[in-house]
């Protein structure tokens, strides 16, 4: 029997890394393809390639004897990311969402599908703390996340429009806030759980801890071998349309980053910093179509999800600590 043969754009980021080991596990042959190669550990790629997929020609070479195509490539991070870069983003989305959508279809691909964003959903809708659950419906009428959610919610109509046209099979997920090992901690790009989780390691017990905004701002949050079910199980649904795919349980900035300390097993006294962004008021899933499309939703506890998230970040730390003083000591013996 011909082994399925998988494509992972992206598959040198974080969720892109664990999707590649979780398809190989299950048999996949995998090809990875990313501007870089992961960071913190060896791709389990069968083929790994660096392209950048904004270029047409290396869309084509990436999909070229493909079944299915996970497109997980994108420029993004964290909200003071993506509030800073709105053309640029949305440029370079563009055009990887378009090219590798032309592409596969011309490679004959059988099933793309489409990593979303939370962000396509309507401002207006997520003013409260409080909010009410967010269904696949409240995207529109369309306001969403200036850049980067408008560039996410042009691409799922673009997948909807491949099916009009061509009856090309596409799959789109709205992923809420995904965290866990393998994700960037640092640099810019880090997302709430990560950086929180950094200053957290990083604080002494008893001191002090910047956090964005006035930390009551709500979202939720679904820890990343979750998330990698459910892409497994929507690629094999019959859903065309877009579905969320994140956890209900929605907690404060505020208390989440009580959950890391309790975890760190530090006391830090939060200075809130107003001027920094802080995106919508509350975000949560509304999971009623996803538990009905799937069978199943996301099932890791958040305490347990960080507790594991927050050990690998304070080590990664750690390494890196004790890197450069190796590297301080190797310079001073060199004098
Ligand atoms: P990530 O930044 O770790 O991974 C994205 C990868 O895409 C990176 O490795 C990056 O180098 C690669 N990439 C960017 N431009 C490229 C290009 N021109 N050519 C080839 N590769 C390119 O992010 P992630 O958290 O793994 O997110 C994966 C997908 O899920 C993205 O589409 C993102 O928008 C979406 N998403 C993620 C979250 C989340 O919480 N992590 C939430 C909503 C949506």
């Amino acid at each position: 029997m011909r082994y399925q043969r998988a494509l992972v754009c992206g598959a040198g980021g974080f969720i892109g890394s664990h999707l590649v080991r979780r398809l190989r596990s299950e048999g996949y042959w995998v090809r990875g393809v990313d501007l870089k190669y992961p960071e913190y550990e060896k791709s389990s790629a069968d083929d790994f390639q660096v392209l950048d997929l904004r270029n047409w020609e290396n869309c084509l070479t990436a999909t070229r004897d493909i079944d299915q195509v996970y497109n997980l490539a994108a420029d993004m991070g964290g909200i003071g990311y993506i509030t800073a870069f709105l053309a640029e983003i949305s440029k370079n989305n563009i055009l990887i969402n378009a090219h590798m959508l032309e592409a596969s279809r011309q490679n004959s691909v059988k099933r793309f599908l489409f990593s979303s964003s939370a962000c396509v959903y309507a401002q207006s809708k997520q003013k409260s703390e409080n909010l009410t659950p967010l269904k696949e419906e409240d995207a529109y009428p369309a306001d969403p996340e200036p850049g980067y959610g408008w560039e996410k919610l042009f691409a799922e109509e673009l997948c909807r429009y491949y099916y009009h046209d061509y009856k090309f099979e596409t799959r789109i997920v709205r992923f809420h806030n995904v965290y866990g090992p393998l994700g960037t901690y640092d640099g810019g790009k880090e997302k709430s759980p990560a950086a929180i989780s950094r200053k957290v390691a990083q604080a002494r017990d008893g001191g002090e801890i910047e956090i964005w905004g006035d930390g009551h701002q709500t979202r939720s949050y679904m820890y990343v071998d979750d998330c990698v079910e459910g892409l497994i199980r929507l690629m094999a649904s019959n859903h065309r349309e877009a579905l969320n795919l994140g956890t209900d349980e929605m907690v404060s900035i505020n208390h989440l980053v009580d959950m890391i300390c309790n975890i760190a097993g530090k006391k830090l006294t939060k200075r809130h910093d107003l001027t920094k962004p802080q995106g919508v008021r509350g975000r949560n899933s509304d999971n009623t179509l996803l538990r009905k499309v799937l069978g199943w939703e996301p099932g890791t506890p958040l305490e347990k999800g960080l507790a594991i998230t927050y050990k690998w970040i304070a080590n990664e730390l750690k390494k890196k600590e004790s890197k450069k003083e190796a590297d301080e000591l190797a310079e001073v013996a060199g004098d």
